[in-house]
């Protein structure tokens, strides 16, 4: 093993797309750096409060971890109601945040609206689709009556870099434009910052400092997942990496390129301006949001249900 290139102790570890071998401890100062140097780029204030969509994921462990690390931070948790699933991953965020002394804001979907995650595909074969719609309202008007400037989520390298991909070959020109690591705050829209700190960091960046931190996370995948697209384009990745270590970050970078190109395209396509919902008041670009409609929906369905 060669020498830590940081401390010149011996190596226990090497970062192949970075060639760069290093001791544990060396990594998780890295790792915090790059996380630093992140929240640096967004410009994000001093003062701020940043909360971290918490899934109890290693991505997200990482990330609260990390942040924890540099400044004070929060976590917001969503229980989605899944049977089987749901309640490890809330017991392991209870857990990490007493660890860590960190307050953890809980919504329980079923609790609140009546409805959980099993009942998405009642409404929609792409039960993914549907639970983004619910988690993404929730989390920002969850920080937003919170008073939190920034929700940071864990979306990593391998995360960016397949949803490139993904856009570009199905085409969707309009989504591929809106791939973005942060988003300012709009008091006007009620919409609260977004930040994706671990955006250069790589999945197994992110498994490696829950393990050597022996942080609480849950491996096990959502049993309602279906992203045959997703995982066929994160598979294709992986093995174009074995040959080329960096290929993610350089997706990545070369996509910021040519970004501006998308955008112009995506704007000639259609022009997207937001309005308030007519019905609960938060950022749509239609009269009611798709959060409404589709808590409509399932309410419907429930209903229904019920009567049987
Ligand atoms: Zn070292
Ligand atoms: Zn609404």
């Amino acid at each position: 093993m060669p020498r830590c290139r940081f401390c010149g102790k011996k190596s226990e570890l090497f970062l192949r797309y970075a060639r760069l071998p290093l001791c544990k401890k060396c990594f998780i100062a890295y790792y915090q750096r790059k996380v630093r140097e992140a929240l640096e780029k967004f410009n994000i204030e001093k003062d701020a409060t940043i909360a971290v969509a918490l899934s109890a994921g290693k991505d997200s462990v990482a990330l609260l971890h990390s942040l924890s690390a540099l400044r004070e931070v929060k976590a917001i948790h969503i229980a989605l109601g899944i049977e089987g699933h749901s309640d490890k991953l809330l017991e392991s965020c209870k857990k990490l945040c007493k660890d860590l002394n960190i307050e953890l804001i809980l919504f329980d979907l079923k609790k609140e609206l009546g409805i959980s995650a099993s009942d998405f595909r009642k409404i929609n074969k792409k039960v993914c689709s549907v639970c983004g719609t619910v988690k993404r309202y929730l989390l920002n008007k969850i920080a937003w009556e919170n008073s939190i400037d920034y929700v940071a989520t864990g979306h990593n390298a391998d995360d960016t870099a397949s949803a490139i991909l993904r856009n570009f070959l199905t085409g969707n020109i309009a989504l591929l434009a809106r791939i973005e690591f942060f988003s300012p705050k709009d008091e006007k829209f009620k919409l609260v910052g977004k930040i994706k700190p671990l955006y250069r960091t790589l999945e197994f960046e992110n498994k490696m400092y829950c393990d050597i931190l022996e942080l609480p996370y849950v491996a096990e995948q959502c049993p309602l997942a279906k992203r045959a697209m997703q995982n066929e384009v994160k598979a294709l990745i992986d093995s174009l990496e074995k040959r080329m270590p960096e290929i993610k970050l350089r997706i990545i970078t070369n996509y910021f390129k040519m970004k501006p190109l998308f955008e112009e395209y995506a704007k000639k396509e259609r022009k997207v301006e937001f309005k308030l919902c007519k019905q609960c008041g938060y950022a749509t670009v239609s009269d009611k949001c798709k959060f409404c409609k589709t808590i409509e929906k399932l309410q419907k369905v429930r209903n229904k249900t019920k009567s049987f």
